[in-house]
């Protein structure tokens, strides 16, 4: 049966509280996005984190902390190497793949014997896991498959009927997710690229990254196995371009017969909108700025299909800094639909 969603703001904080305390999952902002939490030590209480958002059951969720000294308890060890990234990035939007505690129930880990943990840094969210002071599982509050939502609303539009509470915290920040960090091999291995850049990992550890963090189609067996599934996808199909003469060959694409009878619009750069006389244009900010882009991009895509777009052209990043995060949820978004121009 359909729950009542209701939406709540800060100084209310302790319905969510409480609601985390009994077992039940309720959305919150983080500085990244929004995430459905469940307390993480509670297998029943995860269920319905993935029966919200029908997530598929291989996939893990990552656990939230507010404090190092819960990391102990929730893992079976771990190297200076690591602490070392602890000390520089927490809080913040890194997840650190360690050997999973026994504590965690498996369906967290998708049945994998690692657990991915991580601090946000972000007040109300720290708040909120510091009163219910339990470990809390946390996925994007998007249902599988979709952008995930950047504001409270974006979780009403997924979730609403499916979960009982959304914490209103306003606007995340980065826009994209956390970098996700397997600290189980040598070297440390990015398998999904997000705020913390490979750049800044690079300065405190040797790191590696994941063929499949710039690889141009879904990998069957893949280290992290969200990446093998449809993601931050709209109704719209997507179509990524890149190389020299983006908005000439967005402009060409779009005079196709293919495309006569639809409403196409354009994700673009503020210098770019001139560009495109006989397209919708959603603005991705100043081409210097990849991090205004980042913090747009999922709501951008969302109102894609809220004005009724059949397709979106979106130009593409220098896959550098957060540029590499941006492109690797925009190959996905578009189904590794990738024009060269
Ligand atoms: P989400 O929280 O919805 O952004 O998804 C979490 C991402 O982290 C997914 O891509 C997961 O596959 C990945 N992840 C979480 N835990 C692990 C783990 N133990 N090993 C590998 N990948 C993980
Ligand atoms: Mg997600």
């Amino acid at each position: 049966m359909a729950v009542e969603t209701r939406i709540i703001h800060p100084d209310q904080l302790e319905q969510a509280v409480s609601l985390l305390r009994q077992g039940e999952c309720v959305a919150f902002p983080t500085e990244t996005v929004y995430g459905l939490g469940a307390d993480a030590l509670n297998a029943e209480a995860v269920a319905k984190i993935f029966a919200a958002k029908q997530r598929p059951a291989d996939n893990p969720l990552i656990v939230h902390i507010h404090s190092r000294e819960q990391v102990a308890g929730l893992v079976k060890g771990y190297g200076q190497s690591v602490e070392i990234l602890m000390e520089q990035f927490w809080p913040g939007p890194l997840s650190l793949i360690l050997p999973k505690g026994d504590i965690i129930p498996e369906i967290v880990s998708g049945g994998l014997d690692t657990v991915a943990l991580r601090m946000p840094d972000h007040d109300l969210a720290l708040k909120l896991l510091k009163k219910v002071d339990l470990p809390i599982a946390a996925p994007s509050a998007n249902l599988s498959g979709s952008p995930s939502p950047t504001r409270a609303e974006h979780v009403y539009q997924d979730l609403n009927g499916r979960i009982p509470l959304i914490l209103d915290g306003g606007p995340t920040g980065w826009g994209v997710e956390s970098t996700v960090l397997d600290c189980t091999c040598w070297p440390f291995r990015v398998l999904r690229p997000g705020g913390v850049t490979v750049e800044q990992l690079q300065q405190f550890v040797p790191i590696e990254v994941d063929s499949s963090v710039t690889g141009n189609s879904a990998v069957e067996q893949p280290r992290s196995p969200g990446m093998k599934y449809k993601h931050y996808s709209p109704r719209a199909d997507v179509i990524l371009v890149v190389g020299n003469r983006v908005p000439e060959k967005i402009n060409q694409l779009a005079s196709q017969p293919q495309y006569a009878d639809l409403n196409i619009g354009v994700l673009a750069p503020s210098e770019h909108a001139d560009l495109y006389p006989n397209l919708t244009v959603l603005d991705l900010g100043p081409r210097s700025q990849p991090k205004i882009a980042a913090s747009r991009l999922y709501h951008l895509l969302r109102t894609a299909d809220q004005i009724r777009l059949d397709a979106v052209f979106v130009e593409g990043f220098a896959e550098e800094d957060v540029g590499l995060a941006i492109m690797n949820r925009l190959r996905r978004a578009a189904g590794y639909k990738v024009v060269q121009s």
